[in-house]
């Protein structure tokens, strides 16, 4: 098949958004995703981050356009990265991405592998680099310590800070902004990152080569949505006591029984903990079910396809439908996409650092098919739509997939579900009967006919490729 065309020829960084008021723009137009790459790759330190996590002006700027260039909320060009990436064979069209290797894997050291979100693999490789003196650090996430419902990028230098950015954070995190303190260093530095950051930062190396020395490693997170932190905020007003005030939060805290049960933990201020009665996959769907989603409805990465590694939860059912990787110590899926990638899996084993097991592509999309359908199919169908309706999106220079009718209903129901957290009270009232006995009950019977839905094979087998196939050598 031969290259898809670029849509339109006309890139949008030419358009409407210039400079800083190109950026406030693009957060007033809702296509924000607080990767804070505006901030990180300022030259002159133009933004800060406002208390929502958004850029907010503190300085002169001299209308350089690098922040409008390099952000990935507007624009991604999948061909263009892919191609550099990955050489000319690259396609945009699988739900994958590139992926030359696939494995589960943990992490060998115990403490690094329960504590993690999964297997601690992402720990664990940047521990192993820093060790070796083959990075001087690594871009990471913390829980922010002036506001716990939000995290916070750092540049991670030793086994404390390492151990510090463990578990996933399902909030907020302008995790690019923490590239402003390497910008006069040299590297090599790692950076860990959501598929829209990962964007962010290819899009800059595409312009520099000092950034691509700089920042030699990127880890990518598989990632379905992003809560935002007034979510988390509201979450925590109303399942919290009143009058204590959100004090720490572990988004995968290990419960005794570990992975998958390694859950949402709030504590407050007053000494109460509460602790979600469901397992992680299902308590942040409850909560995202109530909470605007905003810019991460128009995402169509699901796995961090421009990472030279990307790792995630092993979701992977067996023929019974039960957790085929299920172990309290816990496994994470990886996916290797580029040599570079390959060489630190590889340098990390022969170290005794690492324990990986080769598993089928197959296998990830399949523990990750909700995901991706909603990522490549669903979100394409939205991106359209808006773009029908000349209301502001994303824009992507390649073909996007034809919506099917079974999409268009999904997302019909979608959108149904999606008016209630235009209704305040309505989200509250919900989010107490999702977690109340009653509705940890009726969520745990629908996951158990989930699971025989999967046991008599009535879950449909993912196609990887969605109309255009990807060529590989
Ligand atoms: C917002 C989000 C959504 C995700 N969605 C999915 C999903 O749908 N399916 C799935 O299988 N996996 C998903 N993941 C990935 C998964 O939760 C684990 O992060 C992954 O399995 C790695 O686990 P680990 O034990 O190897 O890493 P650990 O050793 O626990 O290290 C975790 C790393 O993640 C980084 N990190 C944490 N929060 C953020 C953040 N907000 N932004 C950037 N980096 C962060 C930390 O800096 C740390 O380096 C998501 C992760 C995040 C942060
Ligand atoms: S100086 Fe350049 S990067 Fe910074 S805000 Fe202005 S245009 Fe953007
Ligand atoms: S998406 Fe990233 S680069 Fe774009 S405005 Fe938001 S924080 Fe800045
Ligand atoms: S869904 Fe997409 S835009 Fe939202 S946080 Fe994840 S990678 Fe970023």
């Amino acid at each position: 098949m031969s290259k898809t065309k670029p849509i339109s020829s006309r890139p949008v960084t030419e358009d409407k958004y210039r400079n800083e008021k190109g950026i406030l723009q693009i957060v007033q137009d809702g296509l924000c995703h607080h990767c804070g790459a505006c901030i990180g790759f300022c030259p002159v330190g133009t933004f800060g981050l406002d208390e929502n996590a958004y850029p907010i002006q503190v300085d002169k700027c001299i209308d350089c356009n690098i922040c409008v260039r390099d952000c990935s909320g507007i624009e991604v060009d999948y061909d263009g990265i892919g191609t550099q990436l990955f050489g000319d064979d690259y396609q945009y069209g699988s739900f994958t991405g590139w992926v030359e290797e696939s494995y589960i894997g943990h992490a060998k050291e115990n403490k690094l592998r329960r504590n993690g979100a999964s297997g601690g693999v992402v720990t664990q490789l940047l521990m192993h680099l820093i060790d070796t003196k083959q990075i001087k650090g690594a871009v990471v996430v913390i829980e922010d310590p002036d506001e716990p419902a939000c995290g916070k990028g750092i540049v991670a230098r030793n086994r404390d800070d390492l151990l510090r950015s463990q578990q996933s954070r399902y909030t907020t995190a302008a995790t690019l902004a923490a590239l402003q303190e390497i910008q006069k260093e040299d590297g090599p530095f790692a950076l860990v990152g959501l598929p829209c950051q990962v964007h962010a930062l290819r899009k800059h190396q595409m312009f520099s080569s000092s950034w691509k020395r700089r920042v030699p490693i990127v880890i990518g997170l598989y990632c379905h949505f992003t809560l935002p932190m007034s979510a988390i905020k509201e979450t925590a007003r109303t399942l919290g006591p009143k009058r204590e005030r959100l004090l720490h939060m572990e988004f995968r805290n290990k419960d005794p029984r570990g992975w998958p049960y390694n859950t949402w933990e709030m504590t407050f201020n007053g000494g109460t903990v509460w602790r979600s009665p469901l397992d992680p996959g299902q308590t942040f769907n409850v909560v995202s079910r109530v909470t605007k989603l905003g810019r991460c409805l128009q995402c169509l990465d699901a796995t961090a396809e421009f990472a030279d590694l990307s790792i995630g939860d092993p979701w992977i059912r067996d023929e019974d439908g039960n957790l085929k990787y299920e172990t309290p110590e816990g496994w994470s899926s990886i996916m290797v996409r580029t040599t570079k990638g390959s060489e630190i899996v590889q340098d990390a084993i022969s170290a005794g650092k690492l324990e990986i097991r080769p598993i089928p592509l197959k296998e990830i999309q399949m523990g990750q098919y909700q995901m991706m359908t909603e990522k490549k199919l669903q979100s394409a169908f939205r991106i359209q739509v808006r773009r029908f309706l000349k209301i502001a999106t994303p824009h992507y220079s390649m073909r996007l997939p034809q919506a099917s009718h079974k999409i268009i209903k999904t997302e019909i129901a979608f959108w149904f579900l999606r008016t209630l957290p235009f209704f305040r009270s309505v989200s509250r009232i919900l989010l107490w009967v999702g977690f109340s006995k009653f509705g940890t009950w009726a969520i745990v019977r629908r996951q158990q006919r989930r699971k025989k839905r999967f046991a008599t094979g009535k879950v449909p087998i993912v196609d990887p490729d969605f109309g255009v196939s990807e060529k590989r050598t």
